[in-house]
């Protein structure tokens, strides 16, 4: 608190302002035991829900779990009742873009915002995220500094927000012009080394691949291989069908998006690449982020947009920025970057079973970020298009926000399940969401890392 002195009064105000949201158990880390008690627990490994459940929460961590009436509550724990609720693992989002925040001028925000990413935009999103309960996200494109900055403090308790994993830059044949903040195009084996390098060295938790159709062999090889040597996965886009063959010839771990714009279906030889690799144990998992809540679900936010003026997306923005991108999406049907949308959208569900079917392993993530999908909302769409578009059981929906991306990310060990000894990042929400996803879209709490937020 002595800090505050020195801070500007304004400052001290958004300060305080965010802790009132965060609620008085956000000041410090942890804070004394916690026992969540009552609610029915979905632990993240897919067995069935525990009932009357008990967590008890030590400092960042989980201490035990077990149920009503077996195991203990520890004298002075602070009691958080779930009764009527589901308990469940903090969701994960495997690819937002909190450099953005649902404008829908792409040249006009990369020009007009950049000096205010780091300081306003990007813990603005984060934040938005955590309080619809994502306690871990990843961010796929953003300037390198301010997104290794933006993670770290996050990660320090500063600022509310998902644990963060970032890339940084995209890597790519060329940059598009505007965008040089955020993407890095690569000319040949060396230079594509030496980028991945750099981006490794300043702490990246993984590599972004995109446009890699444009890039030689060599250069996509060297991408993969100098981002492996480095103990990182590679995220390659999927938007056309030879960023998949290539992206798998070179040994891409995940890949983004429910691509090939309005063609009906992936091809044959793109399928059977999959299923080669799906088959090939000792690689590991193939990982897809299918981010397709957006396309299945335009045609309805364009006819009724009452969900656009849902403050909830303003939460941390500043007056003349949530004004800017008001504006920009006053007419959601006029929108360029969703004209194809309807187009596309009957496609998708052939799509995504097509993927399921090859084996792929499953992730939730969202894009969110692009043209009227906010952090606020974003993620728990995602898993209703899942459950109730594409005929996912619920399960299977929140092991794809939880458990897998845990795993993904290689940190299973500290995340991902309700289990004792891990990070203490729990949700919970009223209702049975096993039987109403859709539940999801109004969490009533929130405890990252022991600190409830929500
Ligand atoms: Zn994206």
């Amino acid at each position: 608190m002595r800090t505050f002195r020195l801070l500007p009064a304004a400052l001290v105000i958004a300060f305080t302002a965010a802790l009132a949201v965060a609620g008085p158990e956000a000041r410090q880390q942890g804070g004394r035991v916690k026992a969540l008690v009552g609610g029915t627990l979905i632990d993240g490994f897919g067995g069935p829900p525990i009932r009357n459940s008990v967590v008890i929460v030590e400092g960042e961590r989980i201490k035990a779990v077990g149920q009503v009436g077996t195991l203990e509550i520890p004298a002075g724990a602070e009691v958080i009742s779930t009764e009527g609720m589901s308990v469940l693992p903090g969701l994960w989002d495997m690819h937002v873009h909190l450099m953005i925040n649902g404008h829908s001028d792409y040249a006009h925000w990369d020009r007009t915002y950049p000096d205010r990413f780091e300081s306003v935009i990007m813990p603005a999103s984060a934040k938005q995220l955590l309080l619809a309960g994502v306690t871990s996200a990843r961010d796929l494109g953003a300037p390198l500094e301010a997104s290794v900055n933006v993670r770290d403090r996050v990660n320090r308790g500063e600022i509310p927000g998902p644990t963060l994993y970032v890339s940084g830059p995209f890597i790519q044949h060329e940059p598009y012009p505007g965008t040089e903040l955020f993407r890095w195009g690569v000319t040949g084996e060396a230079d594509a080394r030496a980028k991945v390098k750099t981006l490794a060295d300043a702490g990246v938790d993984v590599v972004k691949l995109i446009d890699q159709d444009q890039m030689t062999m060599e250069e996509v090889r060297a991408v993969v291989d100098e981002a492996h040597r480095h103990g990182l996965m590679v995220v390659g886009h999927s938007h056309r069908p030879d960023e998949i063959r290539i992206g798998l010839e070179a040994g891409v771990d995940n890949f983004e998006h429910t691509g090939l714009s309005s063609s009906p279906e992936y091809p044959a030889d793109v399928i059977a690449a999959l299923r080669e690799r799906t088959a090939n144990m000792s690689r590991g998992p193939l990982y897809w982020t299918p981010t397709i809540e957006g396309l299945l679900n335009y045609e309805a936010l364009r006819d009724n947009p009452e969900q656009l003026d849902d403050t909830a997306w303003h939460e941390g923005l500043p007056a003349d920025i949530i004004e800017d991108i008001e504006r920009s999406i006053a007419h959601p049907d006029r929108l360029p970057y969703f004209q194809l949308t309807p187009i596309r959208r009957p496609t998708l569900a052939r799509k995504f079973q097509q993927l399921r079917d090859a084996g792929v392993v499953m992730l939730v993530g969202t894009d969110s970020g692009i043209p009227m999908k906010f952090h606020s909302s974003s993620t728990w769409r995602e898993l209703d298009a899942w459950g109730n578009i594409l005929g996912v059981d619920p399960m299977t929906a929140i092991r794809g926000a939880s458990y897998w991306p845990s795993v993904a990310m290689k940190v299973d060990h500290e995340v991902g399940t309700i289990t004792p000894g891990k990070y203490a990042d729990i949700i919970a929400v009223k209702g049975d969401v096993l039987r109403y996803i859709a539940l999801l879209q109004r969490v009533d709490i929130v405890v990252k890392r022991g600190t409830r937020y929500r």
